[in-house]
């Protein structure tokens, strides 16, 4: 990819770079053209603490957390790692694999790793994210499409659905349209009837 002030290799000049050893080259020819929307905490509903970038550095403390210990050993990333108050994180280059979908299939292709672009929200599945998340989010999704042929946006839970539920119904699809400009088409289609914030009802209450 060019390095055209915005991105560098394929790293994005406004995150805070830091490197996963856990990714490796993208299939020759992969085109780049799906974003996976995550939502991820540690443990679960915790915000605000190092874990997350520990876990995707290899360098989280299994033994730290009782959750913990239901992930140990797991060698995962994302791209980048949204944070509640949209301070942004890049831990894998764009141009290499990051490993956040696992198996998966979306847009008649399997494997989502080998030709997407994966973005962590802090949070937790089926809860609201914050009005700074989708600024950075927003920010973020139309660079990326500057420098890769973006066509598609997907949640975890459509690319693989019944294994995986994140971001959830507290992920606001209609918001982030609307911020990118991007048509209805090029979203998955169980989000365009809008879940909007007014109708949203968070099921914990
Ligand atoms: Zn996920």
């Amino acid at each position: 990819m060019p390095d055209d002030g915005l991105w560098n290799a394929g790293w994005y000049r406004f995150a805070r770079a830091a490197l996963s050893p856990n990714y490796g080259p993208r299939p020759d020819g992969a085109q780049i053209d799906l974003i996976v929307l995550h939502s991820i905490s540690l443990p679960p509903g915790r915000f605000g603490g190092d874990a997350v970038q520990q876990l995707f550095l290899n360098q989280l403390d299994w033994d730290a957390d009782p959750y913990f210990q239901t992930i140990r050993g797991l060698q995962v990333s994302s791209h980048f790692f949204v944070r509640r108050d949209g301070a942004l994180w890049q831990f894998v280059s764009c141009d290499d694999r990051a490993w956040h979908a696992g198996a998966s299939h979306w847009r008649g292709r399997d494997d989502c790793n080998d030709d997407s672009i994966g973005i962590e929200l802090e949070g937790l599945e089926g809860e609201r994210f914050e009005d700074a998340q989708y600024e950075t989010l927003s920010d973020l999704c139309a660079a990326i499409a500057q420098a890769y042929p973006v066509a598609h946006v997907a949640g975890h839970e459509h690319i693989a659905p019944g294994r995986k539920q994140d971001p959830g119904a507290g992920f606001e699809w209609r918001r982030l349209r609307d911020a990118t400009g991007w048509g209805a088409s090029m979203f998955p289609e169980a989000t365009s009837d809008a879940i909007s914030s007014a109708k949203f009802d968070p099921p914990y209450r």
